[in-house]
């Protein structure tokens, strides 16, 4: 087990609380691992999700199993990893830590895009900010096709 949670592995031995361990309902099973006991006790969902193994925030194990739920939903965002990782695990700040892995994915980060920022704006023409009367400038504007059905046939055409 994680030495990070020695202190509640101490506690949970002497059999004493503290209120990490109260608010989790932290218990180790027979194998040794610390899980999480939460209010879905009687449920019919798998054990992993009634009872999640408890992860430390910033272990490189955790990081990895992040990484692999990352992966296997096809680089899908920090909620549905998170939601996927909570079906058998619980992780401490779980959200900021999933955050912080995913910030760190190489194919996430060049498909999101980097931290460009756009080019400041060039000044207007002085002819679109001076004042003037309507109509005192003229444009041809073009637009189309559309369609229009004359006598019961469709044809494109365009508007000037
Ligand atoms: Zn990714």
């Amino acid at each position: 087990m994680f030495k990070k949670f020695q202190s509640e592995i101490d506690v949970i031995r002497a059999k004493k609380t503290i209120c990490r361990q109260q608010q989790l309902g932290l218990f180790l099973d027979e194998q040794g691992l610390m899980r999480c006991k939460g209010r879905l006790e009687n449920a019919k969902l798998s054990e992993g999700v009634r009872q999640p193994i408890l992860l430390p925030q910033n272990d490189h194990l955790t990081e990895l199993i992040i990484e692999r739920t990352h992966k296997e939903l096809l680089h899908n965002g920090i909620s549905q990893t998170l939601a996927k990782t909570r079906q058998k695990f619980w992780i401490i700040h779980g959200r900021a830590t999933v955050k912080s892995v995913l910030n760190k994915c190489v194919l996430c980060r060049r498909h999101e895009g980097g931290s460009y920022k756009m080019p400041p704006m060039s000044s207007l023409p002085s002819s679109r900010v001076t004042e003037s009367t309507p109509n005192s400038r003229t444009d041809l504007d073009y637009f189309g096709p559309i369609y229009l059905k004359t006598s019961g046939e469709e044809k494109k055409a365009w508007i000037c």
